[in-house]
């Protein structure tokens, strides 16, 4: 399998709850390497142009004055299948459908503040780093 990075967020609703490291230590326990992370505040901009794929949803506005209503850890994670392996390791979408020991069962609010963002696919995924992270800011 191929060594892969994939773009994750830990959203404001568990950095408003002091959870970074608590996500953390699920995402090294899983075997994915945090390469980069930093902490930001997104401005609206930026979380519309993120989002930008949604924007036709009901939901969008919410999801984007929710993403920048505090802080987020942005990160690189990298791992064999790191792309799917965080889908697994995030869970469903909605908390109510995530698997025992999901980031989004363990500490998700609801299907919004759903605590964690992982990238879809390896294209987007390299999309999504750059959008936050110079090559120089990213060390394997
Ligand atoms: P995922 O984050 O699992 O890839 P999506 O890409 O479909 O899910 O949606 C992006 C984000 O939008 C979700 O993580 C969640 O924060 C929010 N969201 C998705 N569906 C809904 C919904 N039905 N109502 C409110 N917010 C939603
Ligand atoms: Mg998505």
């Amino acid at each position: 399998m191929a060594t892969e990075r994939t773009f994750s967020i830990i959203k404001p609703d568990a950095t408003r709850r002091n959870l970074t490291g608590a996500v953390n230590a699920v995402i090294e326990q899983a075997g994915l390497r945090i390469v980069a992370q930093k902490r930001i505040h997104m401005t609206q901009a930026q979380a519309e142009a993120f989002y930008g794929v949604h924007a036709a949803r009901p939901f969008f506005r919410d999801l984007v004055t929710f993403m920048i209503s505090g802080p987020v850890v942005v990160q690189v994670l990298e791992a064999d299948n790191a792309v799917a392996r965080y889908r697994d390791v995030m869970g469903a979408t909605n908390p109510a459908n995530a698997e025992p020991g999901t980031i989004r069962k363990l500490f998700a609010e609801s299907i919004e503040a759903n605590s964690a963002h992982g990238s879809d696919s390896l294209e987007n995924a390299a999309i999504e780093i750059s959008y936050f992270f110079a090559g120089t800011e990213i060390v394997g």
